[in-house]
């Protein structure tokens, strides 16, 4: 409990014991009454000084308003009647407040929740100097240090290991609860915990540019984007509170004169008790709060899982994602590609893929690693000039003086190369030197292991429509295609000719359905961004696509994707059921209220308890259990 939650404690048990002991002390008239105001001033003084607050900044209409006039009403007509009834506009102030505390209890503790899963964030980084550790903060490491990395701590910045293996816990980063170990030479990311080994590693990135900081900015950010839910509380708060303000003076004044108009006596203190009451009851406070925190909820508890939302409208947007849309490298496949064979080529095999690895030394694409990886020595980029890549083509270089280009048909087709055609499936790699046609190098690349089980899961939780687009060849594409039991394929298509394809998609998708396409961000930003929601695979996509991206997948499994979905729907209909089931006890006693059938205790039981039942259904919101499969 925090200070101030404390604070508030006390002044309830003050009031309570106050109330009980007035019950049995034998004073009546003024000296009453003050006894009774001095206890519902130390419930209620803050209330007060936020109402008087509203009224002076022109903004009156808020619960601290209603509750005010309220309960001061209450004073009122207990001062008129000569009842001495003055228990009522305390009690109702009491119960309010004990319904504030217990939602800045649970508001805090949800949240605290959140963000210790989303406990991610380094504290220092070791560096050694002769031979001796010191502790420094990790902004203050440049890019290119030696960092070590002990068992049991967070790897602080992201960087290559340079010596050491280790098992990793990547479960903050990934929801992978299983180890990964690391040697050196792999890359390893910010955020992760060191189980066993020492490692030492080289910075690749800056703090403020490595994966815990991307991480942290996104989720940080989350809460900014208001989705339709929760734009639609707003304004219907704007309007609801002056418009029930308005209900309760037609009930105190205007039913009083038409009753007298009508010849019978007026009943004004009635008449006005049953407007207070109305007050009371019609606080929103149950939806003003549960909504957002419902949100909230929904996004940590999928960040848990190893999958970023950027925001409560893309958290919207997913309940209804109907068309899914997929690049295929990177993220049906692993991007891995092996070579296995080389045809029609002049020179030695080893040779050839000398020329093309060199020439592809600066491209980021899963076929210019697989390149490098597979002609396996150093690489001397002092041999490589004028590097030119071409997206959905491939590269074009020179190396040691000769001009070497690198990629599929398409490419020799621009630059006016005879290529031959190959007959095994496979990614065709063709290669030009000086002009020349070189011969083709045979790379293939292995779906993921989930994949063919993503796609059948996306079909079992509503997706209507699976399309894969891909800048690869015909027939490799329908073969993955055919294999994963995707419904529609596109191949050989330019980057821009992904977007236009996708066009086509969005133009046919219902009116509310969204469209939601699945990328590794490498020559597919432009579609990560114009689809309904862009989700990016965040281990192995670039930078740009986490950027460009509405949700990232923390692990590139694409089962990640159903899992997504089924978070969402369980958030979205935990938000449905609040609005529904506070929108019905509210108008319900409102109405009952009228009528003169509750009185104001009998309200606030109500207020309280649906606001109470609202907050733990939005905190279920947190926790999500996969259906089985
Ligand atoms: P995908 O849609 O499957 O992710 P891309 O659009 O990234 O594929 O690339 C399409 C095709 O362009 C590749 O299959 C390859 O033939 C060629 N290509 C793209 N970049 C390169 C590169 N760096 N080296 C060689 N070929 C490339
Ligand atoms: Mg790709």
């Amino acid at each position: 409990m925090t200070k101030k939650q404390k604070k508030m404690l006390v002044r309830i048990l003050i009031t309570a014991v106050m109330l009980i002991a007035l019950k049995f002390i034998p004073i009546t008239g003024i000296p009453q009454l003050l006894a009774y105001l001095a206890a519902y001033a130390v419930i209620g003084y803050d209330i007060l000084k936020k109402a008087v607050h509203g009224i002076a900044s022109g903004r009156p209409f808020d619960e601290n308003f209603l509750m005010a006039l309220a309960t001061l009403g209450a004073f009122a007509v207990a001062i008129w009647t000569k009842s001495g009834d003055y228990v009522e506009g305390i009690a109702v102030m009491l119960f309010y407040q004990i319904g504030e505390l217990f939602q800045s209890y649970a508001v805090g503790k949800s949240r605290r929740n959140i963000s210790a899963l989303m406990d991610i964030r380094p504290d220092y980084a070791n560096i050694e100097t002769d031979g001796q550790l010191t502790q420094v903060s990790p902004d203050e490491v440049a890019v290119g240090s030696i960092i070590v990395v002990q068992p049991g701590e967070k790897v602080p910045l992201d960087g290559v290991i340079v010596e050491g293996t280790a098992s990793l816990n990547t479960s903050a980063l990934t929801g992978e609860s299983l180890p990964r170990d690391v040697k050196a030479g792999d890359e390893i990311i910010s955020g992760c915990i060191d189980l066993s080994g020492v490692l030492k590693i080289r910075t690749t990135k800056a703090f403020g540019e490595s994966t815990v900081s991307k991480i942290l900015d996104l989720v940080e950010n989350a809460s900014s984007r208001k989705s339709r839910s929760e734009a639609f509380i707003s304004r219907f708060a704007k309007i609801y509170t002056p418009a029930v303000c308005f209900a309760a003076l037609a009930l105190a004044i205007l039913i009083p004169l038409g009753r007298m108009l009508a010849g019978a006596s007026a009943d004004w203190v009635t008449w006005i008790y049953r407007a207070l009451t109305f007050l009371v009851v019609s606080c929103p406070c149950a939806l003003v709060i549960s909504i957002p925190l419902s949100f909230f909820a929904g996004i940590g508890g999928a960040s848990r899982e190893g999958i970023l939302i950027k925001g409560s409208n893309y958290l919207e947007a997913l309940a209804d994602a109907k068309i899914v849309v997929f690049d295929k490298t990177g993220t049906l496949t692993q991007g891995v590609f092996e070579v296995t064979a080389v045809h029609h080529s002049p020179y030695d095999e080893q040779q050839l893929l000398e020329y093309a690895a060199l020439a592809e030394c600066a491209s980021s694409h899963p076929i210019s690693k697989s390149l490098q990886r597979a002609y396996g020595g150093a690489i001397d980029r002092e041999r490589v000039a004028d590097i030119e890549e071409l997206s959905g083509h491939g590269v074009t270089a020179t190396v040691d003086g000769h001009t070497v280009a690198a990629g599929n048909a398409k490419l020799m087709k621009k630059l006016g190369v005879a290529y031959r055609d190959c007959h095994s499936t496979g990614t065709i790699i063709h290669m030009a030197i000086d002009g020349q046609y070189a011969g083709h190098i045979v790379i293939s690349d292995i779906v993921k292991p989930h994949s063919k089980q993503a796609i059948a899961q996306l079909k079992k939780c509503g997706v209507q429509k699976t399309v894969m687009l891909t800048g690869d060849a015909r027939r490799v594409a329908d073969e993955v295609a055919s294999e994963l039991g995707v419904d529609e394929v596109r191949s050989e298509l330019l980057p821009a000719g992904k977007v236009e394809e996708l066009e086509k998609l969005l133009a046919q998708r219902g009116k509310n359905d969204k469209l939601a396409f699945v990328g590794d961000g490498i020559n597919d930003a432009p579609v990560l961004t114009r689809a309904d929601i862009g989700i990016a695979m965040g281990a192995m996509g670039s930078d740009a696509a986490i950027e460009a991206a509405d949700v990232v997948l923390m692990d590139d499994d694409p089962l990640q994707i159903s899992k997504a979905i089924g978070i969402s729907r369980k958030c979205i209909g935990i938000v449905r059921q609040n609005i529904v089931f506070s929108l019905i006890v509210k108008f319900g006693c409102l109405a009952l209220t009228a009528a003169g059938i509750t009185d104001m205790w009998a309200a606030i039981f109500a207020d309280v308890g649906v606001m109470v039942l609202a907050v733990l259904n939005a905190i279920r919101a947190l926790r999500y259990h996969a259906p089985k499969v």
